[in-house]
């Protein structure tokens, strides 16, 4: 299928590894001039020559934390006419909500909430004018069904959640789309973290908490980082236009409600 973004630009934050350079390397593969972000240099160049290598396509790298204005102001310069967004960043760690003071909840609710809608603000209205625009954010499986000691993530992410499914349907008519993906367990550096984090918590093994983690998984495995890329390019395409304001988890089969 031709996903008809040929000539488009992005924006991909938080995409020198895992689900965001997944996202990055799938639309650039459909010929999408990207602009990638993550806060370290070395992995960042790395990231963009892999995508660019592969996929032929011009790929720019903007280092820096995305949750700063200045970060995001660099992006806005390198990119300020963006077709597309993909608002990422990394996800808060987890914990025991007793722990957790103000500090703590403002650091979440920036990485996951408010930064994305900074970028959707500084360029929704350029998409609108344009009559073309794709916002993707990378949300989680936890606002769907919450992860107990990801509390963190729960919070942050189902207030990005509720402020998108309004914005979505006022911007509908313009063609531009506003989505969240939500990805259950995907092998990435992310995932390792937090299930060696797991195994040290119960005093075992990290190969076996993988086990039995997937032994009690529908798919048996861990996502494929691709998958997910592929899904978000789909949702970004000029196909997707009457897709909007939905949240579609990509968890193969571990939400175990009908809807
Ligand atoms: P990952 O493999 O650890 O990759 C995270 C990427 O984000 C890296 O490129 C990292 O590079 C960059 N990054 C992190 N914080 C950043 C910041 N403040 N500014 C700019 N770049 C930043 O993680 P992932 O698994 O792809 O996860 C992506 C998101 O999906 C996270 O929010 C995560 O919580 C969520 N998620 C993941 C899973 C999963 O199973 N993988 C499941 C549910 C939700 P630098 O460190 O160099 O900045």
């Amino acid at each position: 299928m031709n996903l008809g973004l040929e000539g488009r630009t992005a924006i991909v934050c938080a995409a020198s590894k895992g689900l965001g350079k997944a996202c990055a390397h799938a639309l650039a593969a459909e010929g999408v001039e990207v602009y990638i972000n993550a806060r370290t240099e070395t992995t960042l160049r790395a990231a963009a020559q892999e995508i660019s290598g592969s996929t032929g396509a011009k790929v720019y790298q903007v280092v820096g934390d995305v949750t700063s204005e200045a970060t995001r102001r660099a992006l806005l310069e390198a990119c300020p006419h963006p077709d597309i967004v993909v608002n990422n960043a990394g996800g808060p760690p987890p914990g025991d909500f007793r722990d957790w003071g103000r500090d703590d909840w403002i650091r979440a609710v920036d990485a996951n909430m408010l930064t994305p809608i900074e970028l959707i603000r500084a360029t929704i209205d350029g998409m609108r004018e344009r009559g073309f625009g794709r916002i993707v954010n990378v949300t989680s499986s936890a606002v769907k069904a919450p992860i107990p000691e990801l509390g963190l993530s729960n919070g942050a992410r189902s207030g990005l959640t509720g402020f998108v499914a309004g914005l979505a349907r006022q911007m509908a008519r313009h063609n531009v789309t506003i989505n969240n993906l939500l990805p259950g367990p995907f092998a990435t550096d992310r995932l390792r973290d937090t299930v060696a984090a797991a195994a040290d918590r119960e005093g075992i093994g990290p190969d076996e908490m993988h086990a039995r983690r997937l032994a009690g998984h529908p798919a048996r495995r861990y996502g494929d980082p691709e998958e997910f890329g592929r899904l978000c390019a789909y949702v970004c395409s000029i196909h997707a236009g009457y897709i909007t304001g939905q949240n579609i988890l990509i968890d193969g089969g571990a939400y175990p409600g009908t809807f």
